[in-house]
């Protein structure tokens, strides 16, 4: 549907269309998403999040949009397209959500390429909501009050936290299936708790939840632990990595990934970053400030509570992170993960992981430049670090990708020997003596 002016007509998602509308959500955070889902419930909306990832998927992005579109984009698209199609939805009665990061590249902009995509299905009428705390896309922006942003900052708080102790369980546990059962038994109780008045109980939360995941029966053994870096679609989606957690835990890896926590704060810190290069001070910059020392309290009691119980490894200290950057890139280079990127490597590092994964999406400038850019010069300083970049698009083999991944796997093993041997020759006193 266009005007006169040949412009697309967005369709707007009224008050009434709650009640009746699926308001359909690409995959991304699995973790994240059934919380957020969960809260929306909460306040009249029926979301629900597409788990599909078929072939048929890539097929439908690569008709829909244009062929130098990043790979992310090509999915989250192909992914809608798809489940429209299905017949399993009613089109006249779904709506579709996407988030907008307010940033420079793609990110902010799906959208529109989510709308001509519809346009060029027959499905024009659909309306697309945005989910951005930027100002963007007013109109069609998800309505949030401060009770709802809270309730989703906590949601996602939460997540990040389940997330980190899910990881270290999981490689381990004796009964398989225990550390996601309790993931879902806990997504019950954090969601019911927030549907009451009192939401906010978190520091009580943390400490059941480390008892619960303490107690689940694990083996005993020494696994290689993995960072994973990279864009965040494809960093978290499984559909987007060919199921890369999946497969490194199959392969006895246990896998580490930073938090959408680190993510939003880099988003905040870099509105604040604004003052610093633009001059841009005012109201946005103190409400930026004040988000940001509220979130980095939030991150400080999470780290407080792992920490105090002693079993689980807890999750960097955000300012760490920033300042991990600080040798290698400025804090102005923010397209796509930016400085980000290169500092989660970095704190990756200093907090003992050096094997690590950079997820790179086809089509993404930003993150070639701060992933792969800076490798090289990481393993300069570092060389004891173990970085490979897998790359993802339409056409990559999987096989390629779970080579590249072994061949890490089997580098971080032969690491690990070579450092035990020179332990032991320490001890011993039988280290070779140079002539
Ligand atoms: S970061 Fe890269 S892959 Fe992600 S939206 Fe931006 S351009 Fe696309």
């Amino acid at each position: 549907m266009r005007d006169n002016d040949n412009v697309i007509i967005k369709p707007p998602f009224t008050e009434e269309m709650k009640k009746e509308y699926t308001i359909l959500i690409p995959d991304m955070l699995s973790f994240h998403f059934d919380l957020v889902v969960g809260v929306m419930a909460q306040h009249g909306y029926r979301m629900e999040v597409l788990k599909t990832s078929h072939r048929n998927i890539v097929e439908e992005g690569l008709k829909s949009v244009h062929n130098d579109t990043c790979y992310p984009a090509l999915l989250v698209i192909g992914q809608f397209i798809d489940a429209l199609k299905s017949g399993n939805y009613d089109i006249n009665k779904t709506a579709l959500l996407i988030t907008q990061t307010g940033g420079g590249c793609r990110a902010s902009n799906y959208i529109y390429l989510l709308r001509k995509a519809l346009e060029k299905n027959g499905f024009g009428h659909i309306p697309v909501l945005s989910l951005n705390f930027s100002g963007l896309e007013k109109e069609y922006s998800v309505p949030l009050s401060f009770k709802m942003v809270v309730k989703l900052i906590f949601a996602i708080i939460y997540a990040d936290f389940i997330m980190g102790v899910y990881n270290q369980c999981l490689p381990y546990e004796q009964n398989p299936g225990e550390s996601l059962r309790l993931v879902k038994e806990w997504n019950a109780r954090l969601l019911s708790q927030m549907s009451g008045p009192s939401f906010v109980r978190a520091k009580k939360n943390y400490k059941a939840i480390l008892r619960d995941f303490a107690a689940i029966k694990r083996v005993k053994s020494d696994k290689i632990r993995v960072g994973i870096v990279g864009e965040i679609y494809l960093k978290f989606s499984p559909l987007g990595n060919n199921g890369l957690e999946d497969y490194l835990v199959s392969e006895g890896a246990e896998v580490i990934n930073s938090g959408l926590l680190d993510f939003i704060m880099y988003c905040v810190y870099n509105n604040i970053y604004d003052k610093k290069l633009y001059g841009k001070g005012g109201l946005g910059y103190a409400a930026n400030c004040l988000a940001m020392r509220y979130l980095k309290a939030r991150r400080r009691e999470m780290i407080a509570a792992i920490k105090g119980h002693g079993e689980f490894a807890p999750p960097s200290d955000f300012s760490k992170v920033i300042s991990a950057a600080g040798d290698y890139l400025d804090h102005g280079v923010k397209m796509g993960e930016g400085w980000l990127l290169t500092a989660e490597m970095l704190e990756l590092i200093h907090s003992g992981c050096n094997n690590i994964v950079s997820a790179q999406p086809f089509g993404c400038l930003p993150n070639h430049i701060v992933a792969k850019g800076m490798i090289r010069k990481i393993k300069d300083r570092y060389p004891d670090s173990n970085i490979v970049a897998v790359d993802y698009d339409p056409g990559a083999s999987r096989i390629n990708q779970e080579n590249r991944l072994r061949l890490m796997l089997a580098n971080a093993k032969l690491n690990g020997e070579r450092r035990e041997e020179t332990a032991t020759q320490k001890e011993t006193g039988t280290a070779e003596v140079a002539v």
